[in-house]
């Protein structure tokens, strides 16, 4: 498996690379990850079943289009694709290290200027995706709220009655309406923002990493980032004065996170189903 990789390596990178050594990356959710070490270079692998080519291929999709805006770190993809027994993802392999209030700040101003470029006039994107391993539906739409009340909310609830989950399908309605007066920019959002996915390289460069890419309301890449806990205050600060979040954001927040929070319940059930609900009663009162 490895050969066949790096082959396709060697012909993306037009430079021969084999794999001489190889450990295991903890801290996935989904795949198992990997630095591949050559010659000197190494890159970062995921692996999964062989039928998840379509994801890798729209997580590369994600990374290039986030890479062109030139704003923020995101780990260049090289190549990805199928061997005999698994589906994989081929990154450039970056070196972490702990981030400290500078770092985040300008974290914050980059992922900000990452929302500024005007990329589409739809909200949705170019292909489906993921959120985890739930299908992330990106059908392209004119109006935020419908986008968001349908392929957001709509589609969640939908996968939750197979799951056991009885949400009432009122609330597609009520968040409809209520986001009905906002008409945000289509910005190129993250899309999957928690604390996991976001890292400083040991130069002190801010990362986002393992998206869920689609034109969105830049809004949900802050709101996801206080669903569990929140980043360091130095990061908000750097956002806001880069592109201060607009009024009503507290009230929107509960909205976007209640789509996180019933995917969680359709990957992990559980207590998230309590979650939705008393989010769901909130965002109805
Ligand atoms: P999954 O898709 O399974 O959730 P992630 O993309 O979140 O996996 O990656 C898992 C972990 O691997 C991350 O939390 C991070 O620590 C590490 N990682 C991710 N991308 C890179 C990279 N390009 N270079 C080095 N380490 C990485």
């Amino acid at each position: 498996m490895w050969t066949q990789i790096a082959v396709e390596i060697s012909k993306t990178t037009q430079a021969k690379f084999t794999v001489e050594q190889y450990h295991s990356v903890s801290g996935g959710c989904i795949n198992q990850g990997y630095q591949i070490i050559g010659k000197n270079r190494s890159y970062f692998v995921k692996l999964n079943e062989p039928n998840r080519v379509e994801m890798f291929a729209a997580e590369a999709l994600g990374l290039k289009q986030m890479v062109a805006t030139n704003t923020i770190r995101i780990p260049k993809p090289i190549c990805w694709g199928a061997t005999d027994r698994n589906s994989y993802i081929v990154m450039e392999w970056l070196e972490f290290a702990r981030g400290d209030n500078k770092s985040f700040e300008k974290m914050g101003r980059q992922l900000a200027a990452m929302h500024r470029v005007k990329v589409s006039s739809d909200f949705g994107w170019e292909v489906n995706n993921t959120i985890g391993a739930t299908p992330q539906i990106n059908l392209k739409t004119a109006n935020w709220a419908d986008f968001f009340a349908e392929c957001r909310i709509g589609y969640q609830i939908k996968l939750a009655r197979r799951k056991g989950g009885n949400f009432s399908n009122k609330i597609i309605e009520v968040v409809r309406k209520k986001l009905a007066d906002r008409k945000p920019q289509p910005s190129l959002v993250h899309g999957d923002l928690w604390s996991g996915n976001a890292a400083v390289t040991i130069d002190g460069d801010p990362v986002i990493l393992d998206p869920a890419t689609y034109w969105g309301d830049r809004e949900v890449d802050i709101a996801m980032t206080e669903v569990f806990g929140g980043f360091p205050a130095a990061f908000y600060r750097g956002y806001n004065e880069e592109w201060e979040l607009d009024s009503g954001y507290q009230q929107r927040k509960i909205i976007y996170n209640l789509y996180h929070i019933l995917n969680h319940f359709n990957l992990f059930g559980g207590g998230y189903g309590s979650q939705a609900n008393r989010m769901i009663s909130q965002i109805m009162a």
